[in-house]
C-alpha cells in the first residue's frame, strides 16, 4: 500500500466526461489499496476567461481582488470532481486551500507557501476518504484567499505530497511524460524513463513546459518523487528523482529551446571599471531579468556587450539604457527579439570533456552561427538566429545520439 497524490491539469478536466474519467482513474488506485489524495486544476480555459475579465475591467485591479476571482475555477474543479467519485462508489470530500490549510505570504498573485498542515488531510486518508484539494490557491496572513501564481497547482500539488509525506506525486496532464527533446520537433525523440531534480529543472527553466519550475524546485528541496503521466492513455510517464536513483547517466539527458528571450547589444561601451554595473544594476532594479551575457575587448578601450532579456521585458529594458545612454556612454542600443536559445542539459557533463565541443561541432556542420554562449555545471546554452531553431535542436538531438532507433 502507497500513499500517492495525484494532481490532474486543465486539459484532464476540460469537461465532465473527463471529470468522469478521472474519477474511474483515482477509483482504480483507492481500489488498489492505495491512500490517495487529489489535487486539481480549474477546468481548461477558465483562468484565462477569469483574468482577461480582471484586465478588461482594470488593468491596474487589485491583486487580492484578482485572487478572489482567479481562485474559483479551482473551486468548480474540486467540487464536480468530489461529486463524480462519490457517483461511483468513492468516498470523497473537497478541501480549498482555507480549509487544510495551505498558508502563504501576502504576496497576491503570486504568494509563496509557507506551510501546509497535513494532519487532517491525513486522517482523511487513513480514514478510506479521498480528499479533493483545490490547487493554485492559499490563505494568505490576512486570512484572504491567494494564488500561486499560473501553473501554480503542481506547486500545490507536490506541496501536499510533502505535507501528507506521499510515497509520489502523480502529475497528470496531456503530455505522457518528459521527453529528451519536443517531439514535435524531434519525431524520434524518446521519452525518459528517469530525469534527476536537477536536470528538470534546467529543462524546465528552458523551456521544456512539462512542470512549472517552482513546483520543481520544491519537489528537490522535499525530496518528492514526482512522475509526468498521460491522463488519456495508460501507460508509465517518467519519474523526477534523486540522481542516485539514475543507474545509467547519459552525457546529455535533453535538448531544450526557448523563444521567450531577446537579444540586447550595446555598442562601444567605454571599457573601464564599473561599467557592467552601471548598465545591469538599473536593469535589475527596473526587474528586467538578465541572463545570458558576453562581452567583448575592442583595441580602442571600447567593447561591445551583448546579454539577452526576457521578449516581454525588452521595451522596458531599452528604455532604460536608453535613459542612461550618455552617463553609461555606449554608442548604439541594438535589440534583437529575433533569436533563440538552445539548450543541451545532463548531469553526465559535470564529470566529461569535451561536451560543449560536440555541441558547436554539430552546429556549425548546419551553417548555424552561435551569437552568445552561456554554460553552467549540467548546460551548456547558445543563442542561434530563430530561424534556426529547429535545425538545431534537431542536429543536436542526433549529434548526443538521443534519436530513437528507427
Ligand atoms: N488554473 C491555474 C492556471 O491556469 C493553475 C494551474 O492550472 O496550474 O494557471
Ligand atoms: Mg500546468
Amino acid at each position: 500500500m502507497a500513499r500517492i497524490v495525484m494532481k490532474f491539469g486543465g486539459t484532464s478536466v476540460g469537461d465532465l466526461d473527463r471529470i468522469r474519467n478521472v474519477a474511474k482513474r483515482v477509483k482504480r488506485e483507492v481500489d488498489a489499496g492505495h491512500e490517495v489524495a487529489v489535487v486539481v486544476s480549474a477546468m481548461s480555459g477558465v483562468t484565462n476567461q477569469l483574468v482577461k475579465y480582471c484586465q478588461d475591467l482594470s488593468p491596474l485591479h487589485d491583486a487580492r481582488e484578482y485572487d478572489t476571482i482567479v481562485a474559483t475555477g479551482e473551486q468548480v474543479t474540486i467540487g464536480l470532481l468530489a461529486i463524480a467519485l462519490q457517483t461511483i462508489g468513492v468516498d470523497a470530500r473537497s478541501w480549498q486551500g482555507w480549509q487544510i490549510p495551505i498558508r502563504t505570504d501576502d504576496a497576491h498573485s503570486k504568494a509563496r507557501i509557507e506551510s501546509i498542515e497535513g494532519e487532517l488531510l491525513i486522517e482523511r486518508m487513513k480514514a478510506g476518504q479521498v480528499p479533493v484539494v483545490a490547487g493554485f490557491q492559499g490563505v494568505g496572513p490576512d486570512n484572504r484567499v491567494t494564488t500561486l501564481g499560473r501553473g501554480g497547482s503542481d506547486l500545490s500539488a507536490v506541496a501536499v505530497a510533502a505535507a501528507v509525506k506521499a510515497d509520489r506525486c502523480d502529475i497528470f496532464t496531456d503530455v505522457d511524460g518528459i521527453y529528451t527533446t519536443d517531439p514535435r520537433i524531434v519525431p524520434r525523440a524518446r521519452k525518459l524513463e528517469r530525469v534527476a531534480y536537477e536536470e528538470m529543472l534546467e529543462l524546465a527553466s528552458v523551456g521544456a513546459k512539462v512542470l512549472q519550475t517552482r513546483s520543481v524546485e520544491l519537489a528537490m528541496k522535499q525530496r518528492v518523487r514526482v512522475q509526468v503521466l498521460s491522463s488519456f492513455e495508460d501507460k508509465p510517464g517518467s519519474l523526477v528523482v534523486d540522481e542516485d536513483e539514475i543507474v545509467e547517466q547519459a552525457l546529455v539527458t535533453g535538448v531544450a529551446y526557448s523563444r521567450d528571450e531577446a537579444k540586447v547589444t550595446l555598442r562601444r561601451v567605454p571599457d573601464r571599471p564599473g561599467i557592467a554595473a552601471q548598465v545591469f544594476v538599473p536593469l535589475a532594479a527596473a526587474n528586467v531579468n538578465v541572463d545570458m551575457i558576453v562581452q567583448n575587448i575592442g583595441a580602442d578601450g571600447s567593447t561591445d556587450m551583448t546579454f539577452t532579456v526576457g521578449k516581454t521585458d525588452l521595451p522596458r529594458a531599452e528604455k532604460v539604457l536608453n535613459d542612461l545612454k550618455a552617463t553609461i556612454g555606449f554608442e548604439a542600443l541594438l535589440a534583437d527579439p529575433d533569436v533563440a536559445k538552445i539548450s543541451i542539459v545532463g548531469i553526465g557533463m559535470r564529470s566529461h570533456a569535451g561536451v560543449a565541443a560536440t555541441m558547436f561541432g554539430a552546429l556549425s556542420e548546419k551553417g548555424i552561427n552561435i551569437q552568445v554562449i552561456s554554460t553552467s555545471e549540467i548546460k551548456t546554452s547558445v543563442l542561434v538566429g530563430a530561424e534556426y531553431t529547429e535545425l538545431a535542436v534537431r542536429a543536436l538531438h542526433t549529434a548526443y545520439g538521443l534519436d530513437a532507433p528507427a
